[in-house]
């Protein structure tokens, strides 16, 4: 896997910390050669990057700040780029957000503004990032999501998250369909409950990985360096043939009634 990606620039959005998805994905995709650029939300979240790819030997080719909340900030991000990297072969973007206390509880209880805010967020964020990053990958290329299963199905406490991720699933589907002709896929990675700040906000979460090691067929939870390698095949050219497809990395989960 050294060369999947060699010499490719990737853009990856959403490392908040060394136990983010997007940090799983950063390992995999520098071990297979690619050039990585990064964009993050929060000043705390820029740090952290910094001394993880310190640590790690990771040299950036470019990091830029990237509000999905803001039109302006997508355009001014995805320019940067242009301007500093110039043509790019990939997006990962794995950004979600929803208040906290509406993952709890009865979905009934979602608020207006709440339900708007984890859409725009979580799942308007793919389109318009899609729009922006097509202008610079004129080479063709490949933009990834992450999701989660409670997209299809009910899973307690996930309530509004998994009303928006099946809006950022429907959304791959369209953008694989309008992106298919500039050589562009989009396809997203569904995985399995993994421990980072964003999944502390959803209630109930050590419950949700106890069920994967008692029913998941491997028997076991998965972590970020396996999304991460998934993305990776999502990036390479072993997945060239493959375009508005959710691939579960989930021990399996899914299949089991
Ligand atoms: P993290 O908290 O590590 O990452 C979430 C990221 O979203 C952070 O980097 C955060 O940036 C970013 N973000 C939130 N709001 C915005 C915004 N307005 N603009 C730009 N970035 C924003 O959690 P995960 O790694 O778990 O989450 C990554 C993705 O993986 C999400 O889509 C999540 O739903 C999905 N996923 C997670 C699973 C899990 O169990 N952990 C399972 C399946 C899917 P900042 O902190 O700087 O605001």
């Amino acid at each position: 896997m050294s060369n999947l990606v060699e010499g490719k620039n990737i853009v990856i959005m959403g490392v908040a910390s060394e136990r983010s998805i997007a940090w799983g994905v950063t390992t995999s995709l520098h071990k297979a050669g690619a050039n990585l650029i990064f964009t993050y939300r929060q000043d705390r979240s820029y740090g952290k990057l910094t001394k993880l790819l310190e640590k790690h030997n990771i040299e950036a080719k470019w990091i830029v700040e990237c509000d999905v909340a803001s039109d302006e900030s997508i355009t001014n991000a995805f320019a940067t780029i242009k301007d500093k990297v110039g043509v790019i072969h990939g997006v990962v973007h794995s950004v979600a957000f929803a208040n906290r206390d509406e993952l709890k509880g009865e979905y009934a209880n979602t608020s207006r503004e709440g339900f708007l805010l984890a859409h725009e967020i979580s799942a308007f964020s793919l389109v318009a990032v899609t729009k922006a990053a097509k202008e610079l990958m004129t080479e063709g290329g490949s933009i990834v999501t992450q999701t989660y299963l409670g997209a299809e199905r009910v899973i307690q406490n996930y309530n509004i998250m998994g009303v928006a991720k099946a809006s950022l699933e429907a959304s791959v589907r369209y953008l694989a369909e309008d992106m298919g002709k500039y050589d562009i896929r989009v396809n997203a990675v569904s995985a399995g409950p993994i421990r980072t700040l964003s999944a502390k906000g959803v209630s109930g979460f050590n419950e949700k990985q106890g069920l994967i090691e008692e029913k998941a067929p491997l028997r076991r939870n998965v972590d970020q360096d396996q999304v991460g390698d998934a993305t990776l095949f999502f990036m390479s050219e072993l997945s060239r043939g493959v375009t508005g497809e959710v691939l579960h990395v989930d021990s399996g989960y899914h299949i089991i009634g």
